[in-house]
């Protein structure tokens, strides 16, 4: 999936290609991960040609592109609501409930389980949510530490 036929998803579609949604879209092509409203808007609003953008459009872009199938929304267990760019393989954070850091899997390993439950109810293009926590090695090693 090439950024330019994302472009060209939202040309087909009824909105408006503005340089927020540009933005908004570039940074989650490029991040290969989930990322929160606030965590998008934090790093497109440093571009100098896009000071005026805030949070709110940033949402109403975000949720705008979700209408249009372009990103897709994932549920974090305590960031909330995270989005992506919807249809790619995507990757599954895992949170430590200690220190917070999160760290994310390369790719998605649920994908044969998805296969399975396809096979087995006919059902199509399965999506899915979840939320891996536990902790980290760093807080495993410094709690030996202590
Ligand atoms: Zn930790
Ligand atoms: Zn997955």
């Amino acid at each position: 999936m090439t950024l330019e036929s994302l472009y060209e998803r939202i040309r087909d579609s009824s909105l408006r290609l503005t340089k927020g949604k540009l933005a908004v879209l570039e940074c989650l092509y490029h991040q290969h991960a989930s990322l929160t409203a606030q965590e998008i808007f934090d790093r497109v609003s440093t571009q100098s040609d896009l000071e005026s953008l805030d949070l709110v459009t940033v949402y109403r872009t975000l949720e705008a592109l979700t209408k249009i199938g372009v990103v897709e929304q994932v549920e974090h267990s305590v960031k909330g609501r995270k989005f992506q760019i919807a249809g790619r393989s995507h990757s599954h954070t895992v949170h430590c409930i200690v220190c917070g850091v999160d760290v994310e899997m390369k790719e998605c390993l649920l994908e044969s389980i998805e296969q399975k439950i396809e096979a087995q109810t006919g059902f199509r293009a399965l999506r899915h949510t979840v939320n891996f926590y536990g902790e980290c090695a760093l807080c495993i090693s410094s709690e030996h530490e202590a």
